[in-house]
């Protein structure tokens, strides 16, 4: 039921053949799933010549035929997603509806990315001298290297393939070690399409051995990083060397405005159902939720309610609402983030421990009467808690939305069109939904400011970051 675990290099699933290898942990019941073979050097290596020859074939065919194979990979995606969906769910440990709808945006952001890559326009621009030509071009930056994390094994990947693909590059991917057999077969897909070899490798292994292997290397002209904020520092670094362009979707620690004149049990129900999807284990998860004095009490008890009617359990069971977290690192971490709460005169209005003792389950978990310097209210939680408090007025919630180092996204209610406008402006983030969470989609620009990262994917923007412009001057 779980998959085979591979490498896939130029254009062959490979294991075995005395390399490393680590265990695959199901975080719902803390049992291995299987084994997942590790690259050496010597497989990077290979990797990037294969990249190099699957980038010159791929930049070779026109973006019409590129499109058809990542149109054909979308819909196999969308044939496989029952297996797809259950081999995510067994590794990351989410709900098998939310897998299954991660897999099937997927598929939408491959459908887009293939259909905006036969739309990379250059312009003429008129020169100055008769007889002139000077052309604006768009061209693939080459082979890139690509770094997905945990919580989405298959979006986070979708996107920086189909970026990637989609502008003509080559793309060796590190995915997850701890969620890579949804990925696997999200490859599989490209592959049974007809991706020419060489144009997709994927690895797994060390992550700080493989990125400074292949970030040192001239051939790989750009990293796209999505995970923590250290790492991403850590790699830009490492990228700066060799000046190679970068992505970064990195953490965040997104604030929630509700405003007295905003419906607050309307305002519950959705930011609610938002916050604990994946168990909070969300780059643009609500996790800081300030309430204007009025309404605190409605929205308080609303959002509690429906914390505490969430089915926590095995995602693969029918009617789970909230899986357990995907690794013990994130257990430890919410009782260190509940203890310093506790210890800063936080209530734990529900929740607050871990759930039974097999499996990385947690309660959703609703605190209030915290301070503004409690470490949840400071550091990214990344996992299913939220903190709520009071704000007085409009200046004061944005000067205290703003005052952390991150900028990914921000959420508010409100049912003035003036404060809504004011407030979209206000706050400093990448994303900012007003009475909406719909924050992430293929067709718009998915990426932070500060600390939280630069560059988008999604969008015309997420193509864009695979193109180099060149000018070209004809006389
Ligand atoms: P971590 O910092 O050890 O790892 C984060 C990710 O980066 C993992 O996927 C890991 O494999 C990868 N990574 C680590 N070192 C690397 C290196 N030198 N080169 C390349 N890749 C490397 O943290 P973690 O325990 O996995 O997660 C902890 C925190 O990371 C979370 O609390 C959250 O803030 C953040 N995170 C963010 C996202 C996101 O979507 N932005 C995703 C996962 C984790």
């Amino acid at each position: 039921m779980y998959t085979d675990l591979q490498l896939f290099i130029d254009g062959e699933w490979i294991k075995g053949g005395g390399r490393k290898s680590e265990d695959v942990i199901n975080p719902a019941t803390e049992k291995p799933l299987a084994q997942l073979p590790h690259a050496g050097k010597a497989d990077l290596d290979h990797a990037l010549d294969a990249a190099r020859r699957g980038f010159a074939t791929w930049r070779a065919m026109s973006a019409y035929d590129r499109c058809a194979i990542m149109r054909k990979a979308a819909n196999l995606m969308r044939e496989r997603h029952d297996h797809i969906s259950k081999v995510l769910v067994q590794e990351q440990g989410k709900s098998y509806a939310e897998a299954r709808a991660e897999t099937l945006v997927s598929a939408d952001i491959i459908d887009w990315y293939a259909e905006e890559g036969r739309r990379s326009y250059g312009r003429i621009v008129p020169g100055r001298a008769r007889g002139t030509r000077q052309l604006v071009v768009q061209e693939p930056v080459g082979i890139v290297a690509a770094f997905t994390p945990w919580n989405f094994p298959v979006l986070t990947p979708a996107r920086k393939l189909g970026g990637a693909l989609g502008a003509g590059c080559a793309i060796i991917m590190k995915a997850s070690e701890e969620t890579p057999g949804a990925c696997i077969e999200m490859v599989r897909c490209f592959v049974d399409a007809g991706l020419p070899k060489g144009v997709i490798n994927l690895v797994f292994g060390v992550p700080a051995e493989v990125s400074e292997h292949l970030l040192a290397k001239d051939a790989v002209r750009k990293i796209s990083f999505t995970g923590s904020i250290p790492v991403g520092k850590h790699l830009a670094v490492l990228a700066a060397k060799g000046m190679k362009r970068t992505t970064m979707e990195l953490g965040g620690h997104s604030p929630v405005v509700v405003f007295g004149d905003a419906d607050p049990e309307k305002a519950a129900d959705t930011i609610a159902a938002f916050k604990y999807r994946n168990a909070g284990q969300v780059c643009i998860s609500p996790t800081r939720f300030y309430v204007q004095e009025d309404v605190y009490r409605k929205f308080l008890d609303r959002f509690t309610e429906y914390a505490k009617a969430i089915k926590v359990g095995d995602g693969l069971e029918k009617g789970i609402t909230m899986g357990p977290l995907a690794n013990s690192r994130r257990l430890d971490a919410m009782d260190s983030f509940v203890a310093d709460a506790k210890q800063r005169g936080g209530k734990i209005v529900t929740g607050g421990s871990r759930r039974g003792n097999q499996g990385y389950f947690y309660e959703p978990t609703v605190i209030t009467d915290l301070p503004d310097d409690a470490r949840i209210m400071t550091e990214e939680p990344f996992g299913p808690l939220a903190p709520i408090v009071t704000f007085k007025t409009f200046d004061e919630v944005v000067e205290r939305a703003n005052s952390l180092p991150f900028g990914l996204a921000a959420y508010a209610f409100t049912s003035s069109n003036a404060t809504a406008a004011a407030i979209g402006d206000a706050i400093e983030s990448g994303m900012v939904g007003v009475n909406s969470i719909a924050i992430s989609t293929p067709e718009t620009p998915f990426g932070g400011v500060k600390e939280s990262g630069h560059g988008s994917e999604g969008g015309i923007e997420g193509l864009s970051a695979y193109l180099n412009t060149k000018f070209i001057s004809q006389g």
